[in-house]
């Protein structure tokens, strides 16, 4: 089988898809993954062809982010997407794809259709149907998304028309590129921590993150968490700007009884927060799942990759949500009592040490973060994901 795997350049959508990737090689399939440099390594040491297109999102910070607009991020996608059919076209010209597994951010249905192959969705948030997301985008007007006139809608109606115009495809809506579904959608969580899991069909396949050991060099003093209380703090890969927010962590547990692992992210100089307390161990980044196995409560953005890894490993939460799908990540935790959740403008010291003593001293967190990690490392994985493919692609018996 060739099978064509089309995703955004994010850490959070292609490091869920590398388990199904290697599964899939490791049955002798044949994947073709069109994506960016800084994912070609982890790709192709898997064993899969990997095809390179240039990264056009841009990083982000929170305050940015307060005034985003929502059509500079979808014209991000377009342009992606163009570049992408471009390679598709190319690669279509010598190789015949059984299939196409796309993420639901970006090109996939474009490509299904310029193929026209059985197709599989990728969700790796919450799996949020149409409807939902047009209600979630309209009751917010999010990022200006009611917004029908401004310069960037008509720049971004203008480069949808040249790639329908250069690929004879056709874009059914203009946010299409944030809701690619199909028949088949392959959800990295479980029905018990997805809201409102008991209403989805089942075309929904839920597995459970995909936790899989990282092939990363690290030199993280692991040994130093033995037989202490941690507090592990990271806002994710994507954002920066959080250097006020370390520096509030920093006071706030200078005195914590235990080690506070403290990521920073790649892009935080390390040398500009104020003397670190003894009891810090600071890093750019750190091995998360190492860390979590050895964590009491993680203070995080969270990010679905990290609350899933957290509640696997069965750590329960602080969550500070910012941007995208985190709040309803924070309020699915907060609703089954896994996770404190604190709005960005309410952090201050004291509040964050309100938020730690709460969670560490109720048993109940953990025991609802066990009782999660249960329905997650039951979801069934990869080997369920490569069961529900093989039926909806009628192979089931081959
Ligand atoms: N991560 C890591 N080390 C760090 C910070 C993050 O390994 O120091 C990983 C983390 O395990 C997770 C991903 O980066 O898999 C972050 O994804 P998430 O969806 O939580 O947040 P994002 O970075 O997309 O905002």
């Amino acid at each position: 089988m060739n099978v064509l795997m089309i995703n955004i350049p994010a850490e959070g959508h292609i490091n869920p898809t590398l388990g199904i990737v290697k599964a899939l090689i490791d049955r002798g399939d044949s994947v073709h993954y069109v994506t960016t440099e800084e994912f070609r390594e982890r790709i192709e040491g898997l064993g899969a062809y990997v095809y390179l297109h240039t990264n056009h999102i841009k990083p982000i910070s929170p305050q940015e982010m307060k005034n985003a607009n929502i059509h500079e991020f979808l014209q991000d996608l377009i342009k992606i997407s163009h570049e992408i059919l471009s390679i598709v076209q190319k690669l279509a010209e010598t190789i015949t794809f059984d299939y196409v597994y796309y993420d639901t951010f970006g090109a996939g249905l474009l490509v299904k259709d310029y193929l026209n192959l059985p197709s599989i969705s990728s969700s790796t948030s919450f799996a949020i149907p149409e409807e939902q997301f047009f209600t979630i985008l309209k009751s917010e007007n999010l990022g200006g998304f009611l917004d029908s006139s401004s310069e960037i809608v008509k720049e971004n109606a203008s480069l949808t028309k040249q790639m329908e115009e250069k690929f004879g495809v056709k874009v059914k809506h203009p946010f299409q590129f944030m809701m690619n579904s199909a028949e088949l959608n392959i959800v990295y969580t479980s029905k018990s921590f997805q809201p409102g899991g008991q209403y989805l069909d089942d075309s929904y396949v839920f597995i459970g993150p995909a936790i899989s050991s990282r092939m990363q060099s690290n030199n993280f003093p692991l040994e130093e968490l033995i037989n202490q209380k941690v507090i592990y703090i990271s806002m994710g890969t994507v954002l920066y700007g959080f250097e006020d927010f370390f520096q509030t962590c920093v006071e706030a547990f200078r005195d914590f009884e235990g080690k506070v692992v403290l990521s920073v992210g790649k892009s935080t100089d390390i040398t500009k927060l104020e003397t670190l307390p003894e009891n810090f161990i600071v890093r750019n980044y750190v091995p998360q799942l190492e860390v979590l196995q050895r964590t009491n409560l993680f203070i995080t953005h969270g990010g679905m990759n990290s609350a899933s890894e957290a509640l696997y490993y069965e750590v329960p939460l602080v969550v500070i949500p910012q941007t995208s799908d985190q709040p309803l990540i924070a309020n699915r935790l907060e609703e089954l009592h896994a996770g404190y959740r604190i709005e960005p403008h309410e952090v201050s010291v004291e509040k964050l040490q309100e938020a730690v003593r709460t969670v560490l001293s109720d048993p109940s967190y953990r025991e609802n973060a066990k009782k999660l990690s249960n329905s997650l490392k039951e979801a069934g994985g990869v080997a369920k994901a490569l069961k529900a493919i093989d039926e909806h692609l009628g192979l089931s018996n081959v």
